[in-house]
């Protein structure tokens, strides 16, 4: 059996395994807290692949942030990684080959490989967390866009200036259909700031009606996105995954999409590839790429 390194870099920690040409973890998954400054960033990865280098085919990176079409640099959205990130060649970290992808990016592709979209030819991916990430695939291919940095989930919900996205333009998807979204949904309802996402599901959970309201916003501003999306993609399925994308009633959400959808019907599923999809999909990737 033949594997590759895979490694995940986010913005508190970076994890890494073996990794073999099916997808599967080797042994376990070890994590490491993301340092502050590109260059121990850049040493750390370097440390790392040199431990695995007489045992590995090629090392495949999932990061944060948006990644070129020649999957050797970042060149964009990194707010949570220092600046520097950017001016790393990843493809001088090591002898062997290095393939980085947008974390997004490779856990939609290992969905489509092993997860909730197989024979998905055309499928998104939402990853619904603090923020929201995306990762389109076309006819088989992941769509990169002439820089690399497709499928960025900033699209106006029309709300006339009611929320100032993270890119800085006015009522984004991301600012509603986040997690961080569904926060400011309930603090429009409830009136007090001191909540959070663990607080409003919960309190759903357990019947209260100001935060069963929010996650009905919450949710209904996830189909209005999908609706737009398989409008315009007329995806096979779209895969929710993310700290968020549990709590979505995707069955409800599918329900009230197919009603409007003026292309073809759609699915809607959670994800399955498990929380290492980033440097998994990563690995399967580059599989095909390198
Ligand atoms: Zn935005």
């Amino acid at each position: 059996m033949n594997f590759a390194l895979g490694i995940d870099v986010g913005g508190t920690k970076i994890s890494y395994a073996l990794i073999d040409n099916n997808g599967i973890i080797k042994d376990n998954v070890v994590k490491v807290l993301t340092p502050k400054t590109s260059n121990e960033i850049e040493n750390i990865l370097k440390d790392i692949i040199l431990k695995f280098q007489d045992c590995i085919e090629f090392v495949a990176i999932a990061t944060a942030g948006t990644v070129n079409n020649s999957n050797d640099k970042v060149i964009g959205s990194t707010a949570n990684l220092p600046v520097g990130y950017k001016e790393i060649n990843f493809t001088e970290l090591s002898d062997k080959k290095v393939f980085v992808e947008n974390d997004a990016n490779c856990a939609a592709w290992a969905e489509y490989k092993i997860g909730a979209s197989v024979n998905c030819k055309n499928s998104i991916m939402l990853t619904l967390g603090t923020g929201v990430g995306g990762g389109i695939i076309i006819d088989g291919k992941l769509l990169k866009g002439k820089s690399g940095g497709a499928g960025e989930m900033h699209f106006s919900m029309s709300r006339n200036k009611k929320r100032q996205c993270t890119c800085g333009a006015w009522d984004c998807f991301e600012s509603y259909a986040s997690g961080n979204g569904l926060k400011l949904t309930a603090i429009d309802i409830v009136g007090y700031e001191n909540i959070t996402t663990y607080d409003i599901i919960e309190g759903a959970n357990n019947g209260d009606k100001n935060f069963k309201n929010a996650v009905e916003i919450w949710q209904n501003d996830i189909a209005l996105g999908i609706l737009g999306l398989a409008n315009l993609f007329d995806p096979d399925c779209f895969v929710l995954s993310g700290s968020m994308g549990k709590f979505v009633d995707v069955g409800k959400i599918e329900k009230f999409v197919n009603s409007y959808v003026l292309t073809s019907p759609t699915k809607i599923y959670h994800a399955k590839a498990g929380n290492y999809s980033g440097m998994i999909g990563a690995v399967l990737l580059g599989n095909e790429l390198i």
